[in-house]
């Protein structure tokens, strides 16, 4: 004990005196200041998709003892829900191959464990270029080769022995991982709410933050109605909706929602194929034929910003039109199923990692442009171990640093898909 914490011995009847003041105020600060179902943390985190999740699960492992994650509905229900799951290390920039690497670690980790049931599916994917893409995708190639990826170009032989049932008009090359593939986003979010759950995460449902509340530029609570998580660091983890959550702490996080759709079809008249997922670059569609029916999507043409999800019978048509070009065994496939989500965009594609600016305590890892499963955990592995030794090791996170567009120093990728 320091001598500042010595105190002169006191009598019984004195110290039951103090005891009972003390009491008295806990309970009146307890009732009017944290009511029910109120907290103290000493990491808070909002949103409970696949990132919030994963953060918190690191964040326990890294030894940190309150941890509570505040999620508006229920985890895993928003973007994390509606996504394919898929993890491919095909990318154009290092930074996001590492991420993948990151990510797949963590991936790693789950897989092998003895309580994660599911598998991987290691179904590959596929890149198709004409003359306006393949330069773009070379350098990718490129580079994964530098990283020593087994990724094979894919010429015109390849290309027609590979895809036969593919139109190969206007393409000129390829490319291929048959390592990537497919995990499945529910039941890695089950997993780890189990495994939060079990090592004592506090996981409050049914919970929106409307507040953030910042005394001498430091953090100090948030809020949901009545309720009250008191932390000494907090983390923005809610996908589309940080810029919303940042606004509430008087901040600007640039993260845009844009709508997607996955359309889920029948196998249309001749087809019976199973294959990897094959991103089309010149049609900018993307297709996964199963036995029995197809997976398709389209990245739209401009960029879009809404939270509005909703679609319609005339604009699958569109798309259904531009598919069949490439894969004219899909004619006449019939409509079965819709997933709609959000993707969360950023003015660089790259997201945002690391703590906010101007507020001591205030993190936000959100942003990942329609990669965040597979690219998630990673950063979530080294934001927590930032907050807990100050430095990460899992992954550099200087170029996801939140304060970049303000600095100057962002730069511009080019996102594939
Ligand atoms: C159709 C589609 C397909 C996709 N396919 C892939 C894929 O194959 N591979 C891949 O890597 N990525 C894919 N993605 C992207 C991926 O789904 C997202 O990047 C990822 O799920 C983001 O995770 P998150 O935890 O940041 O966001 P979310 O899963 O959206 O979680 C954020 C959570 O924050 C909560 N929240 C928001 N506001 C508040 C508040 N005020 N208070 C409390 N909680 C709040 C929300 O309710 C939500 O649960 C796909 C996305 C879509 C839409």
């Amino acid at each position: 004990m320091s001598p500042h914490c010595r105190s002169a011995p006191v009598s019984a009847r004195t110290y039951h005196t103090i005891a009972a003041r003390v009491a008295r105020h806990f309970h009146y600060v307890r009732r009017m200041r944290f009511p029910r179902g109120s907290d103290r943390a000493d990491v808070a985190i909002i949103g409970g998709g696949i990132v919030g999740l994963s953060l918190a699960w690191y964040l326990r492992k890294l030894g940190v003892e309150r941890v509570t994650l505040v999620e508006r509905g229920e985890p895993g229900q928003q973007s994390t829900g509606a996504a394919s799951g898929g993890i491919r290390r095909q990318f154009g920039t290092r930074v996001e191959i590492e991420m993948t690497l990151a990510g797949w670690r963590f991936y790693e980790e789950v897989l092998s464990h003895s309580s994660y049931t599911d598998a991987f599916d290691q179904a590959g994917y596929a890149f198709l270029a004409g003359p306006r893409q393949i330069d773009a995708l070379g350098r990718a190639w490129m580079l994964q080769q530098e990283i020593g990826l087994p990724v094979r170009w894919l010429g015109p032989a390849e290309l027609a022995e590979m895809f036969p049932y593919c139109e190969l008009h206007g393409l000129v090359g390829g490319t291929f991982c048959g390592e990537d593939g497919f995990i499945d986003p529910p039941a890695v979010v089950q997993w780890l709410l189990r495994q939060c759950r079990a090592q004592g995460v506090h996981i409050l449902e049914q919970t929106p933050v409307d507040a953030v509340t910042i005394a001498g530029r430091r953090i100090r609570t948030i809020r949901s109605g009545r309720t009250i998580v008191a932390a000494d660091a907090v983390v923005n983890a809610a996908g589309a909706w940080a810029g919303c959550v940042g606004t509430l702490a008087g901040v600007n996080i640039p993260v845009e929602p844009s709508p997607r759709v996955k359309y889920v079809t029948d196998s249309g008249r001749h087809f019976s194929a199973n294959s990897p997922l094959i991103i089309d670059l010149p049609t900018g569609t993307y297709v996964r034929l199963r036995q029995g029916g197809a997976i398709l999507g389209v990245k739209p043409k401009k960029r879009v910003v809404s939270f509005n999800v909703e679609t319609n019978q005339r604009i699958f048509a569109r798309m259904a039109r531009r598919v069949c070009e490439r894969f004219p065994g899909l004619h006449g496939a019939k409509l079965r199923g819709l997933i709609k989500g959000l993707y969360e965009l950023t003015p660089d594609g790259l997201p945002l990692g690391g703590p906010v600016a101007g507020v001591t305590g205030l993190y936000v890892i959100a942003g990942f442009n329609g990669h965040g499963i597979m690219h998630g955990p990673g950063v979530a592995r080294a934001l927590a171990e930032l907050i807990v030794m100050g430095k990460s090791e899992a992954l550099d996170l200087g170029p996801l640093r939140p304060d970049r567009f303000e600095r100057h120093i962002a730069t511009k990728h080019y996102n594939f898909l």
